[in-house]
């Protein structure tokens, strides 16, 4: 022994940004540990909780930890369903982005830099004041942040259209290993030089580095937009519909499908005059030029309507926005039904949803649950939906063995274990499952080359 007492990390730190960027108050060290994923995650409460307010302070941040060994678990809002944000060692420190809320926009290149915790709605709402777009919409958008939605490459209902957020991130700037930085892409349309770096960081869930700032693109705001609901008696006419209408010339901004558990689940949460004997709806919106608009909801109409489904346009702004809030409150209507909910957000090409959608049924007859289907089912993403009853174990894993099954069953039609949600924990096993052993050692040799000591947000995404 030297006789030199080492220094506590959580005290550099403190001493490195400035204590009161630190907390290590219990409650506090509690509330961080959690976020939005409803099933249980092995979960700790870290050493303390940082809230740097600026780039600067993060490069701070990462020194002192890389130099002692202290795992990092960034977070944006804990809005995350996969476990994201959850401490996974007790001996880490959670960042919180809250206090790095800045943002510039370039009206006339169309482009804007961001700190990681702006609000995403916030964001949105302040360049269409602007007469520009960033339409990436999680159903989180009023709370979630632009890093945690560049982290799990977030996207919504105008993904169809527009893309996900990955669309929209030209550059980045991140702290990665032993406080280095890293700066990718500009804020030009094109840039084909090297390695695409900042698509790394996008849908990195932490893993790789802490984002400090991002380029993102803007595009003009649509002027109008018109929604329409279409009503199916069956679900192998859904899939049939919605091939026809993506074949049709016609890009809907938004088709989004509701089965008859999630329309029963709304009608009794809060009613909006859904067909309850429906046996699934789809919500259809387009956008443009008021003309263009009213022209393509029609078009849309007819093609419907000669598949033998009923169709109902919103005849004004009001209609519209009491269609979209009732599928909106789906999340919260389908907590309603049980205690327990697995919800899961697979990914089908869009041809084989007509055989896919009574298979996901089977599934849940097979394992006795109730099942709810919603989603984004214009790009194929679902959400499929187990509720069980919490204080049923039996229940919950009859849930957990029939997730299972609904993981091989979107894999066995090339899609995908997610589409929105990401990784985090609750779907490490599955990863390799989709990529096969040769795809997950490169994923785990990236995640190495930017975190050689694994200590930026360890135990998510790959097992190390
Ligand atoms: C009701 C509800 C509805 C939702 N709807 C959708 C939806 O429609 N579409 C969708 O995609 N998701 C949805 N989500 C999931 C969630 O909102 C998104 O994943 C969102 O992007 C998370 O943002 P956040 O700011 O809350 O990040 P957090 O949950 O705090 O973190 C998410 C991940 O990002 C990492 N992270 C955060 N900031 C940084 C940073 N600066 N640098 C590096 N890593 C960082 C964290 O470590 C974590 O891995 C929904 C969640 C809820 C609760």
């Amino acid at each position: 022994m030297s006789g030199v007492l080492k220094k506590d990390p959580v005290e550099r730190l403190k001493k490195a940004i400035g204590k009161e960027k630190v907390s290590t108050s219990l409650a506090q060290r509690k509330l961080y540990s959690y976020d939005a994923t409803p099933i249980p995650v092995e979960r700790k409460v870290p050493k303390a909780v940082l809230f740097p307010e600026s780039h600067e302070d993060v490069v701070r941040i990462v020194e002192v930890c890389y130099e002692e060994n202290v795992p990092i678990f960034p977070r944006g809002a804990g809005s995350g369903l996969t476990g994201g944000a959850v401490p996974t060692d007790d001996g880490g420190v959670v960042v919180s982005f809250e206090r790095m809320t800045r943002f510039s926009v370039d009206p006339d290149n169309a482009t804007a830099v961001v700190e990681p915790g702006v609000i995403t709605a916030d964001f949105q709402s302040y360049v269409e004041r602007l007469g520009l777009f960033y339409p990436p919409d999680p159903s989180s958008f009023k709370y979630s942040t632009i890093g945690g939605n560049i982290a799990e490459n977030a996207g919504g209902p105008r993904c169809l259209k527009y893309g996900v957020t990955r669309e929209y991130v030209l550059g980045i700037t991140a702290v990665i290993k032993e406080g280095k930085v890293i700066r990718t892409g500009n804020p030009v349309l094109k840039d084909v030089a090297g390695y695409d770096i900042t698509k790394f960081f996008v849908g990195s869930e932490g893993t790789l580095g802490i984002i400090t700032e991002a380029v993102l693109k803007l595009i003009p705001k649509p002027q109008a937009r018109a929604t329409a609901l279409a009503v199916f008696d069956d679900l192998e006419t859904v899939g049939r519909a919605v091939t026809k209408i993506m074949t049709s010339g016609i890009f809907p901004s938004a088709l989004e499908f509701m089965d008859r558990d999630a329309i029963r689940a709304v009608e009794e949460f809060k009613p909006v005059g859904l067909p309850k004997d429906a046996e699934a709806l789809l919500l259809i919106e387009v956008d443009g030029t008021k003309t263009s608009v009213k022209e393509q909801i029609e078009q849309v109409k007819a093609i419907l309507e000669d598949m033998g489904v009923e169709v109902r346009i919103a005849s004004d702004r009001k209609e519209a926005e009491k269609l979209w809030t009732a599928r909106k409150n789906l999340g919260p209507a389908l907590g309603n039904l049980r205690s327990g909910k697995i919800n899961e957000d697979i990914v089908f090409p869009r041809i084989y949803l007509s055989e896919a959608l009574p298979k996901l049924r089977e599934i849940a007859r097979k394992y006795d649950l109730l099942m709810a289907v919603f989603g984004h089912i214009g790009d194929g993403n679902l959400h499929v939906n187990f509720l069980y009853d919490k204080k049923n174990r039996e229940e919950e894993e009859r849930a957990e063995r029939a997730v299972d099954e609904v993981f091989e069953l979107a894999l066995s039609y090339q899609g995908s274990i997610t589409g929105e949600h990401g990784v985090g924990l609750t779907k490490r096993k599955f990863l390799r499952w989709q990529f096969g052993d040769v795809g997950y050692e490169i994923l785990r040799g990236i995640k190495l080359l930017f975190d050689p000591k694994n200590l930026f947000n360890p135990g998510k995404v790959v097992e190390i």
